[in-house]
């Protein structure tokens, strides 16, 4: 189930979602982490950061949400993240696979 989370120091979200989920989502029969590149498997938990519209594995997605800590103001980008969550909290729970 795709479960979501806000970073509390500056309000970034992000998904951890299953390669069913993403694989869904983009179709595609050879997903790769964002970040490093390796070939993500069904073990993977995936951490998908709709401000920066990229998917990572767990250890790269961590690394990804630690960094985006140090931005304390995303308010320029602020809509986007928005309307992106909202796209995919409502991608997800058209495949029954959102966890409220
Ligand atoms: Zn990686």
């Amino acid at each position: 189930m795709a479960r979501l989370y806000k970073n509390e120091s500056n309000s970034v979200d992000y998904f951890i979602i299953n390669l069913h989920e993403l694989t869904e989502y983009n179709s595609s029969e050879k997903s790769v982490c964002d970040e490093c590149l390796r070939k993500l498997n069904n073990d993977d938990q995936i951490i998908l950061i709709p401000i920066l519209n990229e998917a990572y594995d767990y250890k790269c997605g961590i690394d990804k949400v630690n960094w985006l800590r140090n931005i304390k103001n995303i308010s320029p980008d602020e809509e986007i993240q928005k309307r992106r969550t909202k796209f995919y909290i409502q991608f997800f729970k058209s495949i029954n696979s959102m966890e409220i």
